[in-house]
Parts: C-alpha cells; sequence; structure tokens
C-alpha cells in the first residue's frame, strides 16, 4: 500500500520501518528532519499524504496531531475520497472523534489506533492495536496492522481505542507505582533487591509492566523506551477523561502528584520509570 508515515519518535520511527520491511511503499515525514532507511521523505505532512492510500500518524499529543492533519502543509490538505488517516497518537478520545468527522466530510474515513507494547514491541513488530472506527476501514488496514503489530483488538467505533488506551495507561501507571514504593519500602527494610525481584517473579503480582522495567530498573537505566513527560501527559488525559465523564479517580490523582514532583526535577525526557527516583527522594525525606 502506499502509506504516509507522520511522525519518527520512538514508536513512529520503527512502525515506519516495519511497513517498509512488509514492501509497502512508504513516505516519511518528521518535524525535525528524519529519514527511514527505505522510505521516502516529504518535506511537509501534506506532500507525503499528497500520493498516499493511508496516512499513518504517530506524534506526542493533542496539538501534534491538530498540526500534522489540519495545520498548515497538514495531511488533511491532500485529503482525497476513499483515504484512510490512522492515528496512533495518544490523545483524547473526544477530540479523535472530531478528526473522524472532519475525515468524513471530506470523503475519507479516520479510525484512532492506538498501541501498547513501547520501544520493544514497536521495534520487533509485536505491538498491540486497540482500534477505534468503522469494521470494513480497519479491515483495509490490516495488512498494514500485521505488519508493525501482532495483535488487534476491535474496541468499538472511533474514539473507543482510545478510551481503552487511556485506562490501560491507567493501570501501567498504577502498577509501576506500586512497584516503584514497593521496591522503595523493601530497600528500607533492608531487604536484598535480587530476592525481591525474585519474589515478585515468581508471585501473583508479576505483570507484564514490571516484567518490562524490571531489567532497567536493575541497572538503573532510565533512558526513554516511553518518556515520563508523555506518561505525565496521558495522566492529565484520564483525569481530563475523568471528569467529564463525572469519575473519580483518586488513586490516580496522588500518582500524578509524584509526576509532577518528577517533572519539577527536570526528568520528563527519562523514561517514568525515573519516577521510582522521585519516590526514593521523597524517602529521604527531601
Ligand atoms: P517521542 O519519541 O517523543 O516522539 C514524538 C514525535 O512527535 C516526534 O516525531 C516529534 O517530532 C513529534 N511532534 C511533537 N510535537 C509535534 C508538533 N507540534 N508537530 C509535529 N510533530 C510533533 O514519542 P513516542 O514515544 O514515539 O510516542 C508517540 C505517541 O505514541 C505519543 O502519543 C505516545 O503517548 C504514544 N505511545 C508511546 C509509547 C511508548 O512507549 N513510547 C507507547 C504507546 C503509545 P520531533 O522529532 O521533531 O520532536
Amino acid at each position: 500500500m502506499r502509506v504516509a508515515f507522520l511522525g519518527l519518535g520512538i514508536m513512529g520511527r520503527s512502525m515506519a520501518a516495519n511497513l517498509v520491511k512488509a514492501g509497502n511503499d512508504v513516505t516519511v515525514w518528521n518535524r525535525s528532519p528524519k529519514a527511514v532507511e527505505g522510505a521516502k521523505t516529504a518535506v511537509s505532512p501534506k506532500e507525503a499524504a499528497a500520493n498516499a492510500e493511508v496516512v499513518w500518524v504517530c506524534v506526542s499529543d493533542t496539538a501534534a496531531v491538530e498540526q500534522v492533519l489540519t495545520g498548515k502543509d497538514g495531511a488533511f490538505e491532500s485529503l482525497k475520497p476513499g483515504m484512510i488517516v490512522a492515528d496512533s497518537s495518544t490523545i483524547l478520545p473526544e477530540i479523535s472523534v472530531k478528526f473522524a468527522e472532519q475525515a468524513r466530510e471530506r470523503g475519507a474515513d479516520f479510525v484512532d489506533a492506538p498501541v501498547t507494547g513501547s520501544k520493544i514491541a514497536a521495534e520487533g513488530g509485536t505491538l498491540i492495536f486497540m482500534t477505534g472506527g468503522k469494521d470494513e476501514t480497519i479491515q483495509k488496514l490490516d495488512p498494514l496492522l500485521k505488519a508493525m503489530g501482532k495483535t488487534v483488538i476491535r474496541i468499538g467505533d472511533n474514539g473507543k481505542g482510545l478510551g481503552a488506551k487511556l485506562a490501560m495507561n491507567l493501570m501501567i501507571a498504577l502498577i509501576y507505582e506500586g512497584f516503584a514504593e514497593a521496591l522503595t519500602l523493601a530497600t528500607k527494610l533492608g531487604v536484598d533487591q535480587q530476592a525481591l525481584f525474585s519474589l515478585i517473579q515468581s508471585s501473583m503480582v508479576r505483570s507484564g509492566v514490571v516484567d518490562y522495567k524490571m531489567p532497567f530498573v536493575e541497572k538503573r537505566d532510565f533512558s526513554p523506551n516511553f518518556p515520563l513527560r508523555l506518561m505525565h501527559k496521558d495522566i492529565r488525559l484520564m483525569l481530563e477523561a475523568a471528569k467529564e465523564s463525572g469519575v473519580k479517580l483518586p488513586a490516580l490523582e496522588t500518582v500524578k502528584n509524584i509526576y509532577d514532583k518528577a517533572h519539577e526535577a527536570g526528568r520528563d525526557d527519562l523514561d517514568y520509570a525515573a519516577t521510582l527516583l522521585t519516590v526514593e527522594e521523597l524517602a529521604k525525606g527531601k
């Protein structure tokens, strides 16, 4: 398929590379110039989308999606009937629904296709997609979804993929914070870290989140797989969505305080696992 891929960050660069590897005709665009081997490079989203059947987006946040789709020289300037726009960025569901309406007004279609699996799954083509949109449109995207991921879960209409994504990341944020606080307490109590890790891995508290993060925490490697600023952004989205729908998320509000502190400490570009450093500082009375 002829695909325009917009956004070559930690996730997008590997997703685009996997589309190339699967034999698609890919044109990439990134705000700061970047290339992907085997893909053409465009100077704007509009140019990238000019000849595309599918426009795939993976950028930071709502403002970035707005910029690449509906901003000056945005992809929507090249939108033609029959084209499909798929967005893997994590943004507010209701705003994604508005993008879908705008795409449909032009005879195109739109799917929210957020992902889980982080950097390692993006590299390995083993992402899990949760999709929102029309079944027949998602069906057309199947070869592309299979090139980038191992599982596609159809959640529902437009915006529902993102609703599920926010719920997923809520759990990830809470599970990791549980791990960070347990580790900090156990260390203070003189528990050997390796013994604690073995116990976690062999007990019911084992989780995919901990499986992913433990090797990094062991090495104290906080280089970004999922940057802290993006999880912080997702927490704000969850709280906004909760407020609008009358839901209270007291545990998440507490976890947000840790992210606020980590942000103040200049940890935005580290992995969100670096919230451990903030919990450790609190334990030292800092
Ligand atoms: P990232 O490495 O920070 O990359 C962000 C991308 O967005 C870059 O290409 C950046 O361009 C672009 N961008 C930011 N602001 C922009 C703007 N105003 N206009 C145009 N482009 C803009 O982020 P990532 O980890 O790839 O994440 C991308 C999306 O996937 C986010 O919504 C994130 O929440 C979601 N996600 C991430 C993970 C993960 O584990 N990393 C997992 C699931 C979902 P520049 O290169 O020019 O800065």
